[in-house]
């Protein structure tokens, strides 16, 4: 394949090939024109870039190491390299988002954040970065993931958010985005809606994966330091609506040599109809905002989707991603929850790291991936497991011989 970098660019439309585009009601029209007409602008420039900066190695922590596995590397017969978005602020890669966002929120004179959230992870993120801007911020989420994510529930309020369960459809994510989204269209002129991922209508996807491609600006700085050379060979992460992994691969897009391998949640199975993974089974449509893959059925009615892991739990896929697969500049594997857990025990038992749930699906693509040993991997490690000990002390007596 010979195609320029810039065909995986963002068209100045809002596309990625067939992908993307901004399908939003008549009333977010002209909040979504403003967004689209000065976000490149504001976030290249340079008093923002200062204070983003400055945030992200003061606050967040950065740069985030990139650590050279060796027990892991022996094991695979490669030299891989772990991107540790785990070590940041709050515990994740979403900081990076949220901080940028609510940078540019400012800069437009928004006064109030809206967010929405499913495993409550985003909504700790914008929470933290609301309660240091002092900004108010309301977080929808289902009133059935209020249930099951207690802990980031409380978190989320201690940090000042206010935390409004949202009781409609199957009182999870999908609904929850849905009243945020009515939120918005009610007020736009005051608020700045916070998207968590990838995904949304143009220009969040770009917006998005410019705020995250601080990862990849950081793994050629320290991959050149490390190896004499700025690309690896190969790039390996997980796939929820792809936040991450568009920061993983921003900077190496148009390097062909980099082969871009990421792991969606394949759940219980692609077949089982307990599955997330939205490249390998779903087909075009609008979802949230934009043209991209779905998981619906021959009626256009959206599969609800299950994963183990709540953050890679989406029916959607970010429009990039969906273009990515499509043009084969990716390739996306589904990773069953029992593959997943048995990468997290892995890691764990070997180099002491406990990785998020959603981290492991990376994780779970070494084994699927055939290494010459003077290959160089760099695998991005999107978060911490801590928020899902309880899910892996329930598994463990599966996993004692990993
Ligand atoms: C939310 C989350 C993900 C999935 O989201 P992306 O937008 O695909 O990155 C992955 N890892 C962790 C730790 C998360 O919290």
């Amino acid at each position: 394949m010979s195609a320029p970098s810039s065909s995986y660019r963002i068209a100045p439309d809002g596309f990625y090939g067939r992908f993307g585009g901004a399908y939003v009601s008549e009333v977010l029209r002209p909040a979504i024109a403003e967004l689209q007409a000065c976000y490149r602008e504001v976030i290249e420039s340079e008093a923002f870039q200062s204070e983003f900066q400055t945030l992200l190695r003061d606050y967040v922590g950065r740069p985030s190491p990139l650590y050279h596995a060796r027990r892991l590397s022996e094991r695979y017969g490669a030299r891989i390299y772990l991107k540790r978005e785990d070590l940041n602020h709050t515990g994740a890669h979403k900081i990076n988002n949220a901080i940028g966002q609510i940078l540019l929120a400012r800069t437009l004179g928004k006064t109030r954040i809206i967010a929405e959230t499913g495993a409550g992870q985003h909504g700790v993120a914008t929470a933290t970065a609301c309660a240091l801007m002092g900004m108010p911020c309301v977080i929808y989420m289902g009133a059935v993931d209020v249930e099951r994510q207690h802990v980031n529930v409380e978190r989320m309020k201690m940090l000042g958010a206010d935390v409004r369960p949202v009781q409609s459809g199957s009182r999870t994510l999908q609904d929850a985005v849905d009243t945020a989204i009515a939120d918005w269209a009610a007020h736009p002129a005051d608020t700045f809606y916070i998207i968590g991922s990838a995904v949304g209508p143009h220009p969040y996807p770009d917006l998005v994966a410019r705020l995250q491609s601080v990862i990849s600006k950081e793994v050629k700085a320290q991959l050149k330091a490390k190896e004499g050379r700025d690309y690896p060979d190969y790039l390996l992460a997980c796939i929820g609506g792809g936040s991450n992994a568009s920061g993983s691969i921003y900077h190496y897009l148009g390097t062909l040599g980099v082969r871009i391998v990421l792991g969606e949640a394949g759940g219980q199975g692609v077949e089982s109809g307990r599955t997330a993974a939205t490249i390998n089974i779903g087909s075009a449509g609008i979802l949230h905002g934009s043209r991209t893959l779905v998981m619906q059925d021959a009626e256009g009615r959206v599969i609800e989707p299950y994963s183990i892991s709540a953050g890679l739990d989406y029916p959607g896929i970010g429009p990039l991603f969906a273009h990515l697969a499509d043009t084969g500049r990716a390739t996306v594997l589904p990773i069953t929850d029992d593959e997943a857990l048995h990468a997290a025990f892995e890691l764990t038992r070997l180099e002491g790291i406990i990785p998020a749930l959603e981290s492991s699906h990376a994780l779970a693509l070494l084994p699927r991936c055939s290494f010459k040993s003077d290959d160089v991997v760099v695998l991005t490690v999107s978060g911490r497991g801590d928020k899902d000990i309880e899910t892996y002390l329930k598994h463990k007596s599966r996993f004692t011989d990993v």
